[in-house]
């Protein structure tokens, strides 16, 4: 997109919550702007979304445009109803309908061979293509408006934390999108999971987790048997290693400030901390290890909590850049559940920066 191209109307919709009648001229309006071509930031269960048109290399061009994001990091496609998903697709596996079954509407997003209908620019050039159906009232609602599959991707700059929140949208996006859906903080937090159900070599479909989120690896086991958890989920692929997923880069999700993460028990956080007080650093712990970290510190949620921790990271690490941070000590959350899914983005928030304590 050139300069003279750059969106004109800078607009906020607001929402007054899941109310979808009394929010339905704000959802018409964003229908009215996606069936024109624009880009809207909208709410979903997971992060914002930017959303434009999916079958419309224009739209996703301006999608990948406002928010700086490589065009060879392919984008996910939102649907309303089931029946839009077959027409995007090549093939439909069982598993991919066992897994819509159970999971959908809701945070899972299911890779698959894509069908001509798919633009390039939409699948970042490779012949798959990733789509979910969310959970979000207001997102399927402004689906059904626009009446077209959207693709639409965390609603921030790239590589910055993803936005929970609509301000979030506006302090990354203002003046770069046709509008933003002044609506409800976001109640998952991290985004969808990604799972490939492509078939490896030709054959049998082989399930492979690329990212891990609120749909947990241990529920999706339980429905497929095996799943393959890629490298690129918890370690640093080389220069030149080939990503299975794009999107799955060195560093990500990061604030301005530098992030440490601090993998151990809640007395080896708390004496690297001691080890490491310097003005300007932070720590962000546990709820019930919050009295005896020496360092101004927030806590996002109980240890065990992970659907707390999931909600509150990106706007914490967010929080922590307005405050002025120069560095940021986290303290590592468990690897199950949904702990995966925090510590996938925490460890590339941190560039892959882990002490062990
Ligand atoms: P975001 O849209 O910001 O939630 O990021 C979408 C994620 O899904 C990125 O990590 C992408 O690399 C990944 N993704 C989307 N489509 C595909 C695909 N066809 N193959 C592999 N990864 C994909
Ligand atoms: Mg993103």
């Amino acid at each position: 997109m050139t300069e003279t191209e750059e969106p004109q109307t800078k607009e906020t919709l607001l929402l007054r919550g899941y109310d979808l009648a009394a929010d339905a001229a704000a959802i018409n309006q964003a229908g009215r702007i996606l069936r024109g071509g624009g880009i809207v930031a909208i709410p979903t269960e997971t992060v914002y979304g930017l959303a434009g048109n999916a079958l419309d290399p224009d739209a996703t061009g301006k999608i990948y445009a406002a928010k700086g994001r490589p065009s060879d990091n392919p984008l996910i496609v939102h649907i309303d109803r089931l029946e839009e998903w077959p027409p995007l697709v090549r093939e439909l596996p069982e598993e991919a309908l066992l897994l819509a079954r159970k999971f959908w509407p809701g945070p899972l997003t299911i890779i698959l061979p894509k069908s001509g209908l798919v633009p390039d620019a939409t699948s970042g050039g490779l012949d798959t293509v990733a789509v979910r159906m969310p959970w979000d009232p207001i997102a399927r609602a402004v689906i059904r408006a626009a009446g077209m599959p959207l693709a639409a991707p965390s609603a921030n700059r790239s590589g910055s934390p993803s936005p929970t929140t609509w301000r979030h949208c506006v302090d990354d996006l203002w003046g770069r999108v046709d509008a933003i859906l002044q609506s409800h903080d976001c109640r998952v937090g991290v985004e969808s999971t990604v799972l490939s159900l492509c078939r490896e070599g030709g054959g049998a479909v082989r399930p492979r987790l690329l990212r891990p989120g609120a749909v947990t690896l241990e529920q999706l086991r339980e429905v497929l048997g095996e799943v393959v958890v890629d490298r690129g989920v918890l370690e640093h692929l080389e220069n030149g290693e080939k990503a299975h997923s794009p999107g799955m880069k060195y560093r990500h999700y990061a604030p301005a400030a530098e992030v440490v993460l601090v993998a151990g028990d809640r007395e080896g956080f708390r004496g690297y901390i001691r080890d490491h007080e310097r003005p300007g650093e932070y720590a962000i712990c546990f709820e019930e290890d919050l009295p005896m970290v020496e360092l101004p510190a927030f806590a996002y949620g109980k240890r065990g909590d992970h659907a707390a921790q999931a909600r509150e990271i990106f706007r914490l690490l967010r929080e922590l850049d307005r405050l002025g941070a120069k560095k940021i000590y986290v303290h590592a959350p468990e690897k199950d559940g949904v702990g995966l899914a925090v510590y996938n983005r925490l460890v590339r928030a941190a560039a892959f920066h882990i002490e062990q304590a």
